[in-house]
């Protein structure tokens, strides 16, 4: 819970309300009097626990990361023993298998670092989350499309919505009648939470402004996703993590298996570049066994498969710098992917939705000026959004198909990396520090203290560890 919350203005209007835009609702439930959340699909109350059309990823693995975990207690307590007991699985780290080129590490990528993790399909947390919000009185969720801002005075004031479905079926004649409608709402706050496809810059430019600075590297990268009925007869597993290191004539590849609510192991293989899994469940089958470790193939041959395969390509990585934006007008924020989305297999993106929420939570307690630019808030979120791309992105330029841009030091960032992912297989510190790091639970850079590199480095000589195998 927030420590000193503070009433700081009238109404502030979200756009879009997945996971970013639910806990920034939430956030702001406590600085202003009325809170309104568009979005574009039904999202309802209560939710679904389906894949919807405004985020197509929630049919892929979606682990959440401890650190996304402590900020979900945070906002809503009691949240991880509400999703236990509505059905999310807290995986046994006995039963979690981590592969790096097919070989088993000893220690694995410690999820579990601050106590129990959560197993769960996307859409099934989203709906938690959403629950809770609903139940927030100053908040209301409106089903619509926004299209554009609305400006007075040089600030933001407002938003331009199209009310009702998105994309109305064809016996829904109210909803198409309404599509052509447009709303406005007036807006002390107005927060773009409309994820990596977020058309906010486009308005700005409507509005005579330039759009946020963009960065992008593009990772090419393809996810195809099955459901299949958990077995203990075929596997004992809860979470398998497989990683294929490039190398010559050696493709990239991640794999994952978690054991999610409803009884179910939801199985992911990915590709890079034109190395790219089809919707066809003969491909899928083929790559489990050939490409990955034994229990990949034994799920997708013995399993019962209870879903189609569903394919997701995500062409880059991307960030908007709003903290380098001079032009931000005061009135406006963005959270989650609408800031920054990465390479999904390292499972950064709802945590780092989460800790915007926080750092919007201490922007809001200083009792900010809403008619300047939340300049101090962008400058906060830099730091979660550099650690996360330092991550993502050092571990991505070792793919071939990849070929910059380069950040500073970039030979001692993955060099640093490299040692320390290999060495900490072996060594229960050094992966207790790498995962801290993965989870997001610490800097990057904690890794570059001498302590840790004195420790790799000792473990490398005295196991012989290559620097890559
Ligand atoms: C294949 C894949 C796997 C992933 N795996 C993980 C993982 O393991 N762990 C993890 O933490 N993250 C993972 N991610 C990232 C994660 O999905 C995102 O970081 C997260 O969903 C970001 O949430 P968001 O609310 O910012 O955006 P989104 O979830 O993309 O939501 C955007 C919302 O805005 C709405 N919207 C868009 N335009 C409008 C409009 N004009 N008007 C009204 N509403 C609008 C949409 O309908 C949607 O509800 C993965 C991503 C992919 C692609």
């Amino acid at each position: 819970m927030p420590d000193h919350p503070r009433q700081v203005m009238g109404r502030a209007v979200v756009l879009g309300g997945s996971m970013a835009g639910l806990l920034a609702a939430r956030v702001l439930s406590d600085h202003a009097d009325e809170v309104v959340i568009i979005e574009r699909d039904d999202i309802g109350a209560a939710g679904g626990v389906e894949a919807r059309p405004g985020v197509p990823q929630g049919a892929h693995v979606h682990a959440l990361l401890p650190s996304g975990q402590l900020q979900l207690e945070r906002w809503f307590p009691g949240f991880a023993d509400d999703a236990v007991a509505a059905g999310a699985l807290v995986p046994d780290h006995s039963a979690v298998r981590h592969y790096v080129n097919g070989t088993l590490r000893r220690y694995a990528n410690d999820l579990t670092i601050r106590g129990r993790a959560l197993s769960t399909t996307r859409p099934f947390l989203e709906g938690l989350v959403r629950a809770r919000v609903a139940r927030i009185p100053n908040v209301q969720i409106v089903r619509g499309r926004a299209a554009g801002l609305v400006m007075t005075g040089g600030r933001v004031s407002g938003v331009r919505y199209h009310p009702g479905a998105a994309d109305p079926a064809p016996d829904t004649p109210s909803d198409t009648d309404r599509a052509d409608e447009t709303l406005t709402e007036p807006a002390d706050l107005v927060v773009d939470a409309m994820g990596r496809s977020s058309r906010l810059g486009d308005w700005l430019t409507e509005h005579g402004l330039p759009t946020p600075p963009m960065r992008r590297m593009p990772i090419k990268l393809t996810y195809a996703t099955a459901l299949f009925r958990r077995d203990p007869q075929i596997s004992d597993i809860d979470v398998a993590f497989s990683q294929t290191l490039p190398a010559p004539g050696r493709a990239a590849r991640i794999g994952g298996i978690t054991a999610v609510e409803g009884d179910r192991w939801i199985m992911l293989v990915a590709g890079y570049g034109d190395d790219r899994p089809s919707r066809d469940p003969a491909d899928f089958t083929t790559r489990c066994r050939r490409d990955f470790p034994a229990v990949f193939g034994d799920l997708a041959e013995n399993g019962e498969r209870i879903s189609d395969v569903v394919t997701y390509h995500q062409a880059d990585s991307r960030r908007r710098d709003f903290h380098a934006f001079d032009r931000l007008p005061a009135g406006l924020i963005a959270v989650g992917d609408a800031v920054a989305s990465f390479n999904p297999v390292y499972g950064q993106g709802m945590a780092a939705a989460a800790l915007h929420a926080s750092a919007l939570s201490a922007y809001l307690r200083r009792d900010p000026r809403l008619d300047e630019p939340a300049t101090d808030y962008f400058t906060a979120i830099r730091v979660v959004i550099d650690a996360a791309w330092q991550i993502s992105t050092t571990a991505d330029l070792a793919l071939p198909h990849i070929d910059g841009p380069y950040p500073p030091g970039y030979r001692l960032l993955a060099g640093i990396a490299d040692l320390i992912f290999m060495t900490s297989a072996d060594d229960r510190e050094l992966n207790r520090r790498l995962s801290m790091v993965t989870t997001m639970l610490a800097h990057p850079n904690s890794l570059a203290q001498p302590g840790v590199l004195l420790r790799a480095a000792r473990a490398r000589m005295r196991r012989r560890v290559p620097a890559t195998s």
